[in-house]
């Protein structure tokens, strides 16, 4: 928000906030992890933290700087004496690119994605993730477009509109909605809710894709593009990796201090100790399955068992189909024996050991920490 027309801007951005978290209340493309009012008050404060900062540090220098351009004269647009709609709509979609550029040195640059990391740890993907920003990457962002308008030298109106649209589509493709058979239409011009969700996948060589906000073209010019009708999206893991980002100091301090980190203070507990304890977990379960003291539940669909790899001596039964039939066989066959569930991140392991639970029999948990599960799963195999 770093334009002219403060007032109007933010009225409309939040009257597109407020319409798309109505629709996704009601009509909802996946469940979520975390619960909403936490994710609202979180929002909320880090929001106001972040409009305060953009008021204080950035607005009225950057309005100054690029008034300044202007006033020179400088940059290509006035070159090549572009003027009037032309200038307003090259702006759009040339900024776009210079955007979806920075975006990409935010993934690849480490200092960079150390404070673009606090947008992609959040638990969920919804309207409230397009809020969720360090005030550090606004004001990187900031020093960066600069650099865009020496370049081009917009004119105050078609900027303003350039980051009213922007604003609008990263609302529109965060929001947790489903354009149903329209969305493979739309996502060949414009990024949807489904094109971008692969961005935020937690496999991280599909997160490095799909860097554009507003038009999906820029990407296959990038060579960063993803189809979405090809591209499975598997957001299940955002809950289980990164429990250590969700208190409001601790995501403000991440860039510099890693809630992560050895010794790193936080009041959700250490992970470090959680890896550890998964760790264990699994040696035991290596130990306990190949002396035949134990049972290891697989409860991935048929495709991600395709797509991961199987696991040796698993015995599969997907969560889809996981009902009171299921539970009474497993019971038989574990008599005696230790249980442990397998899924990707621990979601729905957890899910079936609290059915397990409350039939009186015990289970561990195999998913979560994705270095885990990976070093785990060799061990398994091996
Ligand atoms: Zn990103």
């Amino acid at each position: 928000m770093i334009s002219e027309f403060p007032i109007l801007r933010l009225g409309l951005f939040v009257g597109m906030l407020v319409l798309m978290f109505g629709i996704e209340t009601f009509w909802p493309a996946r469940s979520w992890f975390d619960r909403r009012s936490d994710r609202v008050k979180f929002s909320a404060g880090l929001a106001i933290v972040n409009n305060l900062f953009m008021r204080i540090f950035i607005a009225a220098p950057f309005i100054a700087f690029a008034g300044w351009v202007d006033s020179q004269g400088w940059g290509l647009s006035k070159l090549l004496g572009i003027n009037g709609i032309l200038e307003v709509l090259l702006t759009i979609v040339l900024f776009d690119f210079f955007d979806a550029l920075k975006h990409k040195w935010f993934h690849r640059v480490y200092i960079m994605w150390r404070f673009h990391r606090v947008h992609h740890t959040d638990k969920s993907l919804d309207i409230l993730t397009a809020l969720r920003y360090h005030p550090g990457e606004l004001l990187i962002s900031a020093f960066i477009k600069a650099g865009w308008i020496l370049i081009w030298g917009p004119s105050a109106l078609a900027f303003t509109i350039f980051e009213i649209v922007l604003n609008f589509s990263s609302e529109f493709h965060h929001a947790n909605i489903h354009l149903g058979k329209f969305d493979k239409y739309l996502n060949k011009v414009i990024v949807t809710p489904r094109y971008h969700a692969i961005h935020h996948t937690i496999n991280r060589e599909k997160g490095d894709q799909n860097f554009t906000t507003v038009f999906s073209f820029w990407d296959r010019l990038l060579g960063t593009h993803s189809c979405p009708e090809t591209t499975a999206v598997d957001l299940e893991r955002l809950n289980s990796l990164q429990d250590k980002h969700i208190n409001l100091w601790n995501v403000l301090k991440s860039p510099i201090i890693d809630p992560n980190a050895k010794g790193a203070e936080t009041k959700e507990g250490d992970s470090k100790s959680e890896k550890e304890y998964l760790n264990a977990i699994y040696l035991e379960a290596c130990k306990d399955i190949k002396a035949d003291r134990g049972l290891l539940i697989d409860v991935r669909e048929p495709s991600e068992r395709l797509k991961y790899g199987a696991i040796k001596g698993a015995l599969n039964y997907p969560f889809k189909k996981f009902d009171q039939r299921v539970l009474d066989e497993i019971c038989e066959l574990s008599r005696g024996k230790e249980l442990y569930i397998h899924c990707q991140a621990g979601v729905r392991a957890q899910k079936i050991i609290d059915r397990i639970n409350k039939s009186g029999m015990k289970a561990k948990n195999l998913g979560g920490y994705y270095d885990c599960v990976e070093n785990g799963l060799k061990e398994l195999n091996a």
